[in-house]
């Protein structure tokens, strides 16, 4: 088919044109209404239609392929791999629904998860989406604080956590953790269910605490059916950083999601039952959500999901995957790629991947070097990918399963169905002509598979979403970008505070808020900057109290590096800043407003831009002088 077309119908008739693809997943009881856009920008999807993202997943194949491979958790940390057949991972998500529905989880409540990449995260997720409790998956690399605000946001009735997860040889602690983000906490959850996978001491708390194994033993025989949910109930909230301190709940339906998740494994991934998927991911993101647990078991494919680093043993350890599982499709990120364009590429040589039909990329802009070179090694297409926790499947890419078209380098892809994307002139609210920058928009209904709400928030949903041109209600991705002539988008970054590092999506005023609970601190400005390897690196510059305890190099370096063990504590080593350099005064306008992105500017040697409301230039100036010293 021409994509032309299909896109056309998916702008034109959207009713029409999701009543088909709906057609994809199974439907306890058909909905009534498709779409119900009668309070913009909210949009219902499937009104009435009941269903079940488990039975999706799992219960679906039990018919036609039981036997089939389903979940492969492989582990080069604890060097590990088991695999589970649809049979069996139907039996073990219905044990761990029941330890959820014996530890008091009801329908609509909310179970967080905080857990490595082992097979019984995928079950915990699984296990809420059989029962109807709403899961909240918290990244393993965020610390307490980080932990905290989100518990206290969705107050879970229970945690699934863990011992410890292992990376890149280390056991890197998780319980501990979770015990002090419960100690910070306001709400305080009732039980947390522990899987002890040896790796770390750990001590239960009385009356709170579960083992894993001992409840499972108790449920081994568990059946428990599904239950179906209105398409518009709640199927998990993920938090995503913004441009405030507190992050957003992103809070999905069931049926919206399920259809958008089948059908972007048919037109954009190309997925076909039987086969094995490879995302490299991790169930923290919303990659993990989308395109680890739900989208390939939904597909009926087996998903790999995978403990330990791309280099570990050695860069040929994805590749032996890929050639053991025979995976047709991939997803991972350019930080990944850039890590292993470093090593020997007889590494990947070394295996048989002609299985693989093509590699996706998303999370962060791809360049043309990486996607060029691995490309050529591989001898399989790139697909690059752009999107957000808040779409939660792509917006741009090219969709291979309706029609061949050419990817353009540089370029993550033209709109895909669905997605009435525009670019606006962000002073004039203009519509931007080819090649012209402006802010990357959706014109609502957004598709299905979209954020709902804000959770707990419908006003900060309208608020930071849509309301951000003067002339239209229009979905604001917060991303700069340009259109060319043939309708293929460019990314050119954010609109906001928000950085990405190594494809992970933080907000610079948490790290910010972070750092300034270092009693030493007194101001600071964390901005992204361009980083060979991760894209784009946090760098702090902060103002102390005493300036005394930065008069040496070694009394700066000392600070410098307590700073970061406050972020790392608190945040997690994935929001430490690469540096944390002490200014005296930081580029503000004259009404206060901290001007980084001028800072960002200086950082990368750019032009500062304009300066016409900074209050002193000379603190510019200052900024440079603490990049050279
Ligand atoms: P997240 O919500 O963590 O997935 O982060 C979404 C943000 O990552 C987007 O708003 C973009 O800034 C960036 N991003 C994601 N995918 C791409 C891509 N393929 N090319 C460029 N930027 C991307």
């Amino acid at each position: 088919m021409n994509y032309q077309d299909f896109y056309q119908a998916s702008i034109q008739d959207p009713v029409s044109f999701w009543d088909q693809q709906a057609q994809l997943i199974s439907w306890h009881k058909p909905y009534t209404q498709v779409l119900d856009h009668s309070k913009p920008p909210f949009a219902k999807w499937f009104v009435g239609g009941e269903t079940n993202l488990c039975y999706n997943a799992i219960d679906r194949w039990l018919e036609t392929q039981s036997d089939k491979a389903a979940l492969i958790a492989i582990s080069t940390e604890t060097n590990s791999e088991k695999t589970y057949s649809f049979a069996e991972l139907h039996v073990e998500v219905q044990r761990m629904a029941a330890m959820m529905l014996d530890l008091g989880v009801k329908k609509g409540d909310r179970v967080l998860i905080y857990m490595p990449m082992i097979a019984e995260a995928a079950f915990a997720m699984l296990a809420c989406a059989r029962i109807g409790a709403v899961h909240s998956v918290v990244f393993g690399g965020f610390a307490s604080k980080s932990l905290a605000t989100r518990i206290d946001d969705a107050k879970p009735v229970l945690v699934v956590s863990a011992d410890a997860g292992m990376r890149g040889g280390k056991a890197v602690p998780y319980k501990p953790l979770l015990d002090e983000a419960i100690q910070l906490a306001e709400h305080k959850p009732a039980k947390v269910l522990l899987v002890n996978r040896g790796l770390d001491a750990m001590n239960l708390v009385d009356g709170r605490d579960v083992d894993y194994a001992a409840l499972r033993e108790q449920h081994m025989n568990a059946q428990v059916p599904v239950t179906w949910l209105e398409s518009n109930e709640m199927s998990y909230v993920l938090y995503t950083s913004g441009t405030t301190g507190k992050p957003k709940g992103v809070q999905r339906d069931v049926g919206g999601y399920a259809v958008a998740l089948a059908s972007s494994m048919k037109n954009i991934f190309c997925g076909n039952a039987g086969e094995t998927y490879f995302a490299t991911s991790d169930i923290g993101w919303v990659v993990g959500h989308s395109y680890i647990v739900y989208g390939p078991l939904i597909a009926g494919m087996a998903t790999i999901m995978y403990e330990g680093t791309p280099i570990r043993p050695d860069a040929g350890v994805w590749w032996s995957i890929v050639e053991k599982y025979k995976v047709t499709r991939m997803f991972s990120a350019p930080t990944a790629v850039r890590v292993l364009k470093k090593h020997p590429v007889e590494l990947m040589k070394k295996y048989d991947i002609s299985s693989l039909k093509a590699l996706y990329l998303a999370g962060e802009p791809l360049d043309e070097t990486t996607s060029n070179w691995i490309a050529t090694e591989l001898g399989a297409p790139i697909i690059d990918n752009y999107w957000q926790t808040e779409t939660g499947w792509p917006i741009l890419s090219v969709a291979r399963g309706v029609e061949h078209k050419d990817t353009r380098l540089g370029s993550p892809g033209i709109a895909m169905y669905g997605y009435n994307v525009t670019i606006i002139n962000e002073a004039t609210g203009a519509v931007c002509g080819p090649n012209e920058k402006g802010v990357v928009a959706i014109k609502g209904p957004l598709p299905p598979g979209c954020m709902q709400t804000v959770y707990g928030d419908d006003q900060r949903f309208v608020q930071t979403y849509w309301t951000n041109f003067a002339h239209e209600q229009l979905y604001s991705t917060f991303d700069w970008g340009i259109r060319d002539a043939d309708g293929y988008f460019f990314i050119l970054g954010r609109t906001d505070d928000v950085i990405n590092v190594a494809g992970h999506r933080l907000g610079t005023r948490e790290i910010e808020e972070s750092i300034s609970s270092h009693p030493q601190i007194s101001e600071v400005a964390v901005v992204g900057i361009e980083d060979k390897l991760k894209g784009q690196a946090a760098v702090a510059f902060a103002i102390i109290k005493n300036p005394d305890r930065a008069a040496t190099r070694e009394l700066a370096k000392a600070l410098e590096a307590e700073v970061m063990a406050v972020v790392d504590k608190q945040l997690g080593a994935v929001a430490r800043p690469s540096r944390v350099y002490f200014v005296a005064m930081l580029p503000k306008t004259r009404s206060g407003k901290l001007l980084r992105r001028s800072i960002q500017a200086v950082c990368e040697g750019r032009d500062a831009g304009d300066l016409t409301t900074i209050e002193d230039p000379l603190s510019l100036q200052q900024i440079k002088n603490a990049l050279q010293a």
